[in-house]
């Protein structure tokens, strides 16, 4: 049993190993154990190889054996952000049960387990004790983000990174029933040993939300808390106070959790609190983990049953039954009481940031806040037949492929009528984010006839992923291609008329056309700013002119709404 032990345990329950020796670990499951196989899913921007840890009782190392086996996959990822790495070393621990001490080799029963050891390698390898400054061990830790200083827990819809591309083939090659996603929290000072984000809102199957609500929850906490933690939802504060309330609402699909709840899955977001010790995060993730690996076990059936009807629900509610699909998802307004269990605090004067700073106690109280825990919808659409994507877009065909998202391309020209969009009131973030200039706009949309060129992808809306396609596509959801500014270059004008091509050619427009001669002088009256601005006046007629681009402004992927193609 000596030789079964691991670097966490070597060191006192202090460290956690690196890559390599962490790869060796698991590779001792393999050499020892025909039902554990290691495979490579892509490569890290540094050259390191990403692995997957595939543990079956019948062997099946693929997809399709799995599917054929009728067990559920569960997917479990550690070290998406690798400074919160307890996962990882949970994994080894419970493994060794599974397959060494067999306390637990019933749950291969009706499992098949997809481990990733580590996804955030190049951040894993990048050690330091001052990575996580809120955080309580181990001696050494990751950072968190890539090599390219990316976040990849920002990347699951966008797909920008090598890591989350690599991924994405993992998941939808393997379509798992449950996903776990371990890290490991910041912010106040509470009692809670370990918290969880799961989703249960508008923007995922009600058949699961069921499930999560009245089964899978209930007896999870219970189970957890008889392991003697203490356990709550992720505690993201409101006003970034306790007193302002939790908010409980719809994650984007940019996070792993939301991501599962496009792709009509449940994934269970682990979220140990940073200040409690590392051996003390080690175990609640293992207890998380085995508990829920405990329960899909037990209601295997019931799951993948739930997942197949998730699999048709998008299309029967939203292409069939032609329900509303809700695109912008935020709080109500409306909470209900939460006893949180916290530490008593004060906010003392602080001659360093001349203002107050709020210290923790350890003394335990428990208080009522309020919790937000319903969303509406700002924006509520029809979900098209299709999306049309001009051809030249093969950079969001790439990322199409990424999700296998199906399409097919005209096979000749079409002349159709079709649903765009036009942006308005188009303005940039000052900073980047995750690379990117974010835009913010309005959209208004229009029926136009156009003539589709052969080759034209067409992106039918009739498929399982519908929520994944409807995300990237529609301009106003949280992640789409446009928020993530894929489509800046249309906000952009690109020819100019010189003011001495455009003033008499101004002047001829008022003369051959009275209707616009009276606009022009009604808000010369009317309009002060406009008076004022003689190259306001200018653009006023250029914009009216046939030199303007209509292109500018409008989004060019179509709608496809009625029409046969
Ligand atoms: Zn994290």
């Amino acid at each position: 049993m000596n030789h079964w032990l691991t670097h966490f345990e070597k060191s006192g329950m202090t460290e956690s190993p690196d890559y390599n020796s962490t790869i060796k670990y698991f590779e001792k499951f393999e050499k020892n154990f025909p039902s554990v196989k290691i495979i490579d899913f892509g490569t890290t921007p540094q050259g390191r190889k990403l692995k997957t840890v595939i543990v079956s009782k019948d062997k099946a190392f693929t997809p399709a054996l799995a599917r054929k086996s009728n067990k559920a996959i569960i997917l479990i990822q550690n070290g998406i952000h690798s400074g919160e790495i307890e996962g990882k070393d949970a994994c080894m621990l419970l493994l060794r049960e599974i397959l060494v001490t067999k306390e637990k080799s019933h749950l291969l029963d009706n499992l098949i387990l997809l481990i990733i050891p580590v996804l955030n390698i190049d951040g894993h390898e990048r050690l330091s004790q001052f990575n996580r400054p809120n955080q309580n061990g181990p001696k050494q830790m990751g950072w968190r983000t890539n090599a390219l200083n990316l976040n990849l827990n920002r990347d699951y819809l966008k797909a920008d990174t090598p890591e989350i591309q690599s991924f994405l083939k993992l998941f939808n090659d393997w379509l798992p029933d449950f996903m776990i996603d371990n890290h490991t929290t910041n912010g106040a000072d509470y009692q809670y040993h370990v918290t969880y984000g799961i989703e249960t809102h508008q923007n995922i199957d009600r058949g699961l939300v069921n499930w999560i609500n009245s089964k899978y929850l209930p007896y999870l906490t219970n189970k957890v808390e008889s392991d003697g933690f203490i356990i709550g939802p992720y505690m993201e504060f409101k006003d970034g106070t306790i007193e302002s309330g939790i908010l409980d609402l719809p994650s984007p699909p940019r996070l792993s959790h939301g991501y599962c709840a496009v792709q009509n899955r449940v994934c269970l977001l682990v979220e140990t609190h940073s200040l409690k010790p590392f051996n003390n995060r080690v175990f609640s993730t293992k207890s998380m983990m085995t508990h829920t690996l405990e329960f899909v076990n037990e209601n295997s059936r019931e799951l993948i049953e739930l997942n197949k009807q998730a699999d048709k629900n998008p299309v029967k509610n939203y292409l069939i039954n032609k329900k509303k699909f809700p695109l912008v998802l935020v709080s109500n307004g409306k909470f209900d009481k939460f006893i949180f269990k916290g530490f008593e605090w004060y906010d003392e004067y602080s001659e360093i940031t001349g203002s107050t700073v709020r210290k923790y106690t350890n003394k335990p109280i428990e208080i009522e806040i309020p919790i937000f825990n319903q969303a509406k919808s700002l924006k509520k659409i029809f979900v098209p037949k299709a999306y049309l994507i001009p051809q030249e877009f093969q950079s969001i065909i790439k990322i199409l492929d990424y999700h296998q998202i199906k399409y097919s391309q005209l096979q000749s020209s079409k002349k159709i009528k079709v649903e765009r969009y036009r942006f308005s009131n188009v303005a940039f973030a000052p900073r980047p984010y995750e690379g990117r200039q974010l835009p913010s706009f309005s959209t208004i949309c229009f029926e136009e006839e156009v003539t589709l060129p052969k080759g034209t992808y067409f992106v039918p809306t009739n498929q399982r992923a519908l929520r994944v396609i409807v995300n990237l596509l529609e301009p106003d959801a949280p992640d789409s291609f446009v928020h993530w500014g894929f489509f800046n270059a249309f906000f952009e004008r690109k020819e100019y008329a010189e003011a001495y091509v455009m003033e008499p050619f101004a002047k001829m427009m008022i003369e051959n056309n009275q209707t616009l001669s009276n606009e022009f002088y009604k808000r010369l009256e009317s309009d002060e700013k406009f008076r004022n601005d003689p190259l306001g006046r200018l653009d006023f007629f250029y914009r009216k002119s046939p030199f303007f681009d209509q292109g500018e402004n409008v989004y060019p992927i179509m709608r496809l709404k009625d029409e046969k193609i």
